[in-house]
């Protein structure tokens, strides 16, 4: 499997089970108001999620001790905070003026109005741009646009990524393995490969530049040598696409502005 990351759960150790209650507090040293869930868990925990902080502690943990825990972590949440407000204005904004990721490009949307569906893309136009063209766009522009882009990119995906599969598994002896390439936009994964040789594709991976879009092949039909993420499955993966890291260093970073 090739997950996307999951925000903010690395320091939940705790289970909640039970009855919740919920308070607002407002402290000094924090740039957002945080929610104090308290449940029958056994530990404290803090996560920054969708522009809130929420602390979640066990029930009878006094309001000190959850401040000065805050206090210790301030600089984290902080930072978290930023980073999550910064992604949120870097999100894929589907509308004339907007932003898209494409190859590495960022590039201003155009959307016109016409009677044929298309999407060009304008590296040397000044600003680079994309235009998304299409019946219906003046009436409803988020909706239509969000549709035009979905067929073009269903297309490139599936010119492009069933034969880089297949030539893949090929090179690596293992194309009897392969029984099928499919594509789903699933909330969390990018690609995913089954023991029965089904490979599944995200085909928003097709904004992405070329080598990363390799790299997600790679990671999928190495799955087909060895179906874990061991030392011996990432040395598969690094015999063909030695500058793996690389790109999923790309994706980490830039994942959030694929998404529409
Ligand atoms: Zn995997």
């Amino acid at each position: 499997m090739f997950a996307r990351k999951k925000p903010g759960t690395n320091t939940d150790t705790g289970t909640d089970t039970g009855k919740e209650t919920v308070e607002v507090l407002t402290l000094a040293g924090l740039p957002l108001d945080c929610r104090l869930v308290r449940s029958r868990r056994k530990s404290l925990a803090v996560h920054v999620r969708h522009d809130q902080i929420e602390v979640r502690a066990p029930l009878f943990v006094s309001q000190q001790d959850i401040l000065r825990f805050l206090d210790k972590h301030s600089d984290w949440v902080s930072r978290k905070v930023r980073e999550k407000q910064q992604r949120q204005a870097e999100q894929l904004d589907l509308r004339d003026g907007g932003r898209i990721l494409y190859q590495a490009r960022s590039l201003n949307i155009e959307l016109c109005e016409a009677p044929q569906a298309s999407v060009e893309v304008l590296p040397q136009a000044q600003p680079q741009r994309m235009r998304i063209s299409g019946p219906g766009i003046a009436l409803a522009p988020q909706e239509r646009a969000a549709a035009i882009l979905k067929n073009w990119l269903q297309s490139m995906a599936r010119n492009y990524l069933p034969d880089r599969t297949h030539a893949l598994a090929a090179h690596l002896g293992v194309d009897h393995k392969l029984k099928e390439v499919v594509f789903r936009k699933t909330r969390s994964k990018w690609g995913h490969c089954t023991a029965a040789g089904r490979i599944q594709y995200n085909w928003l991976i097709m904004l992405a530049p070329d080598g990363v879009i390799d790299y997600m092949i790679c990671h999928e039909v190495c799955h087909l040598l060895h179906m874990n993420h061991s030392p011996v499955y990432w040395k598969a993966v690094a015999s063909v696409c030695p500058d793996y890291k690389r790109y999923v260093g790309w994706l980490k970073q830039h994942e959030h502005r694929l998404w529409f």
